[in-house]
Order: structure tokens, then C-alpha cells, then sequence
């Protein structure tokens, strides 16, 4: 064939660039047809279709086939890759921090794919770069920022935003490093709750993993304040420089809330004290915990939305210290974790906009870029090319909720939360691990009949003398996640999840548990009784 011809049938597989009603419903109806293949996968089980263990090897020997195809016949290929996917909206997944996308960030998603923005320019974005300053100016104000001093950029994931937040520190801290490279003796600071994210930021800006100080944590799961100032004062006398302190506000595996008040004013005394040159800079890692600050002006009193008194307390808990995130020089935000929008949607905010002039290059050294137009923020990042997707995923989900619906739906996956740790509660074989916790993440354990749940949980974090019980126990707590997880698969159950060290005890050894992440807005009352049914069950079938 020559080319022409294969040519004309490839035009067809593109969106027509000029007005035509019938390949304009085509494409919508390509689009429809995918929809409804992959409808076709579900069914009351919480995954599409079938799981299918993926062979890997085979996969290496995949090849780039030889000639054209069309749109039918790839999209059907490409659903089957859906094959076997966790569908996290179910109210049967109480898995992990993945939550279901809304309809409308989808649509964003689209639409940002469809025409191309590149939003490190106005020029190649228009109004899609115009969406970014307003889902920045959004949540500036949401958080406590001053919208007209603060400023941000969309970027690739949660672990950018501690990118960009420990850079700008670095920067602070010792002064042109972009140009000289990093000196020894910057550290960074954070608590072993808080997200792997951590080392692997200050290895690739080259400070060194050896220069990231971990901070132990509190049974609250926050960073230990006294710790904190010990580690910092003895940094300081050596003469090495903070190039920033990572809070977490909201840790991934148990939602602890690093408080971010008494860490400003330790690093203000220190900057006092030790005659600083430079401020510390605080990043507050919220990539979790920043949907909670739709509460921070909720009436907890009046509780106008009617939540059950034990979901206002975790409320105004949480809130207690996501209410200072403002007091932070720069934040991390997932929309894609607590904003219901797909991958990737991260957003990172600067409390001073000036602070993204240290990162900032000069124009000779992007001549073909960045001429004309009004709005550059490619002139700073560190992405060349950003996508609108993420952008527009999160303005359409703060649009669709505005504040009321945030609440409605931050406040009801944490009323299913405690209603679980209530039932898990209420019987003598399991006990919540984490019960003081505000998030919706509930580790717990089980243990097996004739076992004093009321004694073993403190006697096996304290006594070495347990160190036995706990480590069976741990088995136990495996060998109960594997009936669960089996059961579910069949469509009798939840999925839950586990973690293989929840803490500590405090004689070294990992704590096993079950663990229930709820995000699903879909997970009601009976899924949460279904967990503990679930589990009470397989005690009577492991040993
Ligand atoms: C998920 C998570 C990250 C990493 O975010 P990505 O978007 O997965 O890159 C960082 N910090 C915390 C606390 C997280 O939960």
C-alpha cells in the first residue's frame, strides 16, 4: 500500500482538527465503546474481571508490531489491561491512600489530554495555565496561605512537593548551590512516620541520605519535639546547616500530625540563639492531611452536617494541628489522594512567592522559550513540560464539592472509620491498635481464642519476656490476612490490607497488623461490620 493510503486511515484515528459531525460522534462514540468494555468487566466483586497474574517474562518479549491498527482493535487491547484492577471506589476495598476519581476529573483529565496544554507557558496553555493560579489561590486560602503573598506549582507527585520544598530550603540554607553544587554540611530533618519520599529527595538533590535525620515519633505517630531540638542543636553546634525540617501532617500508614506550631517556634529560637544567617525552612508534608482543612472553620458545637459525636472529635483533633499548616514555608497536596482526582495531581505551595526566585533561571539559558505572554512559571521548575491533567482534575473536584461537599465526604469516610474501630472494639478477639488516631487508616490485631486481648497488647509492646507471643502473634496476624484477603477475592468480604510493622515494640521488634484504609465515599455501615465479621471468622479457621 503506499503511503498515502495508510496515511488517510491514520488521520482517521486522530480527533478531527476542523469541524465534522460525523467523525466528531466517532470519536465520542470510541470513547462510549471503551466505557462500556470495561463495564462489562464488573461485577459485584471489587476488581474488574478476573485477577491475572502478569507474566513479566513474556512481557519482555513484547515488540513493536509491524503495521497500522484501529482505534476498535487497540481499544480492545487496551481494556484488558484493566483486567483484575482494584476498583477503589468499592465499597468492598478498605485497602490503601488510592481513592476513586470523580466523573468531573476525569472529564478534566480528557479534556487537558485532548488538546495538549503544556502549562509551563501561558502560550502553549491559555486559560488552562490560568486554571493552575486559581486551584493555587484556592487552596492557599483553604490552608491559612495569604493568596496574595503565596504562590505554587501543579507538579510530578507527592514526592516533588518535598522536592521542591527541601530545594528551596537548600537554597536558604546554603545560599547558590544551583551554581556551586551542595556542600557537606546540610541536613534535613524528619520523623520515621513520615514518607520514604524523604530519602529519596535529599539522595538525588545530592545532600545524602547520610544527611537526613530521622526523628523518632511519639505513640501519636508524631515527631518528638524534644528529640527534634536535641538533633537540631547538636547539628547546629557542628556547624552544619538546616536546609529544612519535613513535617507530616497526615503519615501515610496511621495519620499522624506532626505539630508544625511548636516546630516554627523551636526553629525561631534557634535562628535566635545560634545567630542564624538564614531561616530553616518548614516544609509541611499534607499531602494526606491537607483535605482536612475544609474543618477548620466547621461549628463542631452546632454540627450543622450531623455527624456522630465520636466523627466530630476526630474532626477537631485532626484539625487541632492541620489548622497551623500556614504557619509551614511550603506544603505538599495530593489531589489524587485525599481530592478524588486521578494520578498525577500534586500541588505544591509557597507561603512567599519571592522564595521561587532562588530556583529561578535566567532567560539566556532557555533562548527558545519564554519570550512573550504572561505567565511563565516554566521559568522555575523543574519540569520543562507540565500537563494541564492534574490541574484540571483538582479544579474540577473543588468546583463539583466546594467546601460543603469536601466536608461531607472527608467527614463520612471518617465516620465509617470510627464506627469500624467501635465494632472492633466491641469484641473480646480484636483490638484497635491505633484508637487515639483521627485518619481513616485502623490498624489492629486479632488473637486467638483464650488469648486476654485487654493484657497482651501492652505486656508484648513492653516486655521483652513476650518477645515469643508477639512474634507468633505477628504470624497469626499474617496467616488471618491471608483467609480475609481470599475470601474477598471471592466476593465474601473486604479487602483490607496489612502492614508488616505498624511500630515498634519497645524492645526493636516490627508490630504486625491488619490494617483498613476507608477513602471509598461508598464504604457504609454493613462493609465496616463485614471486616470484623470477617475477621472474627478466620480466627475460627488459623491456628
Ligand atoms: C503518598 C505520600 C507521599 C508520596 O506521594 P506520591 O504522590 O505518591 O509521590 C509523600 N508523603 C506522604 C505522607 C504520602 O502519604
Amino acid at each position: 500500500m503506499a503511503y498515502r493510503d495508510i496515511l488517510e486511515k491514520i488521520r482517521l484515528a486522530f480527533p478531527q482538527p476542523v469541524s465534522h459531525p460525523i467523525h466528531d460522534s466517532y470519536f465520542v462514540h470510541s470513547i462510549m465503546r471503551a466505557l462500556d468494555q470495561v463495564d462489562a468487566l464488573k461485577t459485584q466483586l471489587p476488581m474488574l474481571g478476573n485477577v491475572v497474574p502478569g507474566d513479566f517474562e513474556r512481557a519482555k518479549e513484547a515488540r513493536l508490531p509491524d503495521g497500522i491498527s484501529s482505534v476498535e482493535d487497540v481499544t480492545t487491547e487496551l481494556v484488558n489491561y484493566l483486567q483484575g484492577m482494584t476498583i477503589f471506589g468499592h465499597p468492598r476495598t478498605q485497602q490503601n491512600v488510592i481513592p476513586p476519581p470523580t466523573i468531573p476529573s476525569l472529564i478534566g483529565v480528557l479534556l487537558a489530554s485532548l488538546y495538549n496544554p503544556n502549562i509551563a507557558w501561558d502560550e502553549y496553555s491559555r486559560l488552562v495555565a490560568l486554571a493552575e493560579v486559581e486551584v493555587v489561590a484556592m487552596t492557599s486560602k483553604l490552608i491559612g496561605f495569604d493568596p496574595e503573598e503565596s504562590s505554587g506549582v501543579f507538579t510530578f507527585g507527592g514526592t516533588a512537593t518535598t522536592l521542591y520544598g527541601v530545594k528551596l530550603g537548600l537554597e536558604k540554607a546554603c545560599p547558590e548551590t544551583i551554581g556551586k553544587g551542595v556542600p557537606g554540611n546540610a541536613v534535613v530533618f524528619v520523623s520515621d512516620a513520615g514518607h520514604y519520599c524523604a530519602t529519596n529527595v535529599v539522595g538525588w538533590l545530592g545532600i545524602g541520605t547520610n544527611n537526613l535525620i530521622t526523628i523518632p515519633t511519639t505513640v501519636e505517630n508524631e515527631i518528638d519535639l524534644v528529640q527534634l531540638e536535641q538533633q537540631a542543636r547538636r547539628v547546629l553546634e557542628n556547624g552544619n546547616r538546616i536546609a529544612a525540617i519535613i513535617a507530616t501532617l497526615g503519615t501515610t500508614d496511621s495519620f499522624g500530625l506532626d505539630d508544625l506550631q511548636s516546630i516554627a517556634a523551636l526553629r525561631d529560637t534557634l535562628i535566635k540563639e545560634f545567630k542564624l544567617d538564614y531561616k530553616p525552612h518548614i516544609h509541611a508534608d499534607a499531602v494526606i492531611g491537607w483535605a482536612w482543612s475544609v474543618f477548620n472553620d466547621y461549628d463542631v458545637e452546632k454540627n450543622p452536617l450531623g455527624f456522630r459525636p465520636r466523627t466530630i472529635r476526630a474532626l477537631a483533633g485532626a484539625c487541632r494541628r492541620i489548622r497551623h499548616l500556614s504557619t509551614a514555608d511550603s506544603v505538599g497536596i495530593d489531589f489524587h489522594k485525599t481530592g478524588f482526582a486521578p494520578y498525577i495531581s500534586s500541588l505544591v505551595l509557597v507561603k512567599n512567592q519571592a522564595d521561587l526566585e532562588l530556583v529561578t533561571r535566567h532567560p539566556e539559558q532557555m533562548p527558545y522559550l519564554y519570550h512573550f505572554g504572561d505567565h511563565r512559571p516554566g521559568m522555575f521548575t523543574l519540569e520543562t513540560s507540565r500537563s494541564g491533567t492534574g490541574v484540571l482534575a483538582a479544579l474540577a473536584n473543588f468546583r463539583l464539592f466546594g467546601e460543603q461537599g469536601l466536608r461531607v465526604i472527608i467527614g463520612h469516610i471518617v465516620e465509617m472509620t470510627q464506627l469500624l474501630r467501635e465494632h472492633l472494639e466491641g469484641h473480646e478477639g480484636t483490638t484497635v491498635l491505633n484508637r487515639d488516631n483521627f485518619g481513616t487508616v485502623t490498624l489492629f490485631r486479632t488473637y486467638p481464642i483464650g488469648v486476654d486481648t485487654f493484657l497482651i497488647k501492652r505486656q508484648e509492646f513492653e516486655d521483652a519476656n513476650y518477645r515469643g507471643s508477639l512474634l507468633s502473634h505477628n504470624e497469626y496476624n499474617r496467616k488471618i490476612f491471608e483467609y480475609v484477603h481470599s475470601e474477598a477475592m471471592e466476593g465474601r468480604g473486604v479487602v483490607i490490607s496489612t502492614t508488616d510493622c505498624y511500630r515498634r515494640t519497645e524492645y526493636g521488634e516490627p508490630i504486625v497488623a491488619l490494617k483498613s484504609f476507608i477513602l471509598s465515599p461508598f464504604v457504609d455501615e454493613v462493609d465496616v461490620e463485614t471486616v470484623v465479621s470477617k475477621v472474627l471468622e478466620a480466627r475460627g479457621k488459623v491456628s
